[in-house]
């Protein structure tokens, strides 16, 4: 088992090499791959630094060329590189896509994320490598590689939703920065970011499923002991979109000043919904305080009830009520 994970490793750093080279070398790679992340903004250093990658428009690119460098076809479809055919053939997953390698902490790759440079709504953006042996994507964190150095410095952690964020947000200069890539958040991945700082600041995109990610995973956070402010992008737009479209200063500068500790950031989201309606009000008072109920630290819990008395104009001893009923309810449960 040990060696078939070395198989899959030295393969994946194989293909790794092969999609890069791909885009700087290959005439498709340059003209279409090396194009369109010039185009998005990004800079060499970074294509570099993240070992991003073209995958050929061909059928068996990377099939075949693996093949001719010695890698058993078993490994080429156990590491999802390659998709086997009912009569045992391979194909390449990743055809005509710029290719973003998922690396593990120690920097080794163990999987990919391959975006579309079609417009065509009908095809997926994003295709990624499926589970394998090396890569489980529940304990994976994009760019923790690279960040896991800034997140100690800077005792904190930006969570973004996708590769162009990290890279975007990386280039700008703010390189405590991981994103969960398309899986939404897991426990795995809080007690990863946990190991290197108690402090998440989620900077989720500012449309309604990263509204409704940012709330889940602020739970979450909250559920395991960590600190979360959180961050909402004007308009629709997501960390990449918003450097690339301001610039870094601007983009550092909005971090600073726009974000804020998940009570007021949760209390402004749902009250916002609420509009004036006092029933609407009384569940946003609830669902606020049920929140605070998942923080296993009291301290801090007696420190948020206070805040939320005063943000929401209700005497603290009815939240510590509603508390004490939302715990006494999950003890009953348990
Ligand atoms: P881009 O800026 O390149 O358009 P994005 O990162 O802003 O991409 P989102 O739609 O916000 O894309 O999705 C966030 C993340 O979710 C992506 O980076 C990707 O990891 C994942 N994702 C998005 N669409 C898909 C898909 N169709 N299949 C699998 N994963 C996806
Ligand atoms: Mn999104
Ligand atoms: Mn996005
Ligand atoms: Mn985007």
């Amino acid at each position: 088992a040990q060696d078939k994970r070395e198989s899959l490793y030295v393969l994946s750093a194989w293909a790794g090499k092969f999609f890069v080279e791909q885009l700087w070398k290959s005439e498709m790679g340059q003209v279409i791959g090396l194009n369109y992340f010039k185009e998005r903004g990004y800079r060499e250093d970074i294509i570099k630094k993240f070992e991003l990658g073209y995958s050929p428009e061909e059928w068996t690119a990377l099939v075949d060329k693996a093949q001719e460098a010695g890698f058993h076809p078993d490994y080429l479809a156990a590491s999802g590189l390659a998709i086997e055919r009912d009569d045992k053939s391979l194909y390449d997953r990743f055809r005509g896509r710029v290719m973003f390698p998922i690396h593990n902490l120690t920097g080794r790759i163990i999987g990919f994320g391959g975006r579309t440079l079609k417009t065509d709504k009908k095809v997926a953006k994003y295709v990624n490598s499926p589970e394998s042996e090396i890569y489980h994507k529940s304990d994976v964190l994009y760019g923790l590689n690279f960040a896991k150095k800034a997140i100690m410095e800077e005792d904190n952690c930006y969570l973004v939703e996708g590769y162009a964020d990290v890279l975007s947000v990386h280039q700008a200069g703010v390189e405590n920065v991981v994103s969960s890539s398309g899986t939404s958040l897991t426990t795995g991945q809080i007690k990863l970011i946990s190991r290197f700082t108690k402090n998440v600041t989620i900077l989720y995109d500012g449309d309604e499923a990263g509204i409704k990610a940012s709330l889940r995973g602020t739970d979450m956070l909250l559920e395991e002991g960590l600190n979360v402010k959180v961050l909402l992008f004007p308009d629709g737009n997501d960390p990449d979109s918003y450097v690339q479209t301001y610039g870094a200063t601007a983009f550092k500068d909005y971090v600073k000043s726009h974000q804020q500790d998940f009570i007021f950031y949760k209390t402004n989201i749902l009250l916002r919904d609420a509009n004036n309606d006092p029933i609407k009000r009384a569940e946003v008072i609830r669902d606020v305080v049920e929140s605070i109920a998942l923080i296993p630290d009291e301290i801090k819990v007696s420190v948020f009830i206070r805040e939320c008395s005063s943000l929401l104009d209700i005497e603290e001893r009815i939240l510590l009520a509603e508390l004490n009923k939302i715990r006494l309810n999950k003890a009953k449960k348990a």
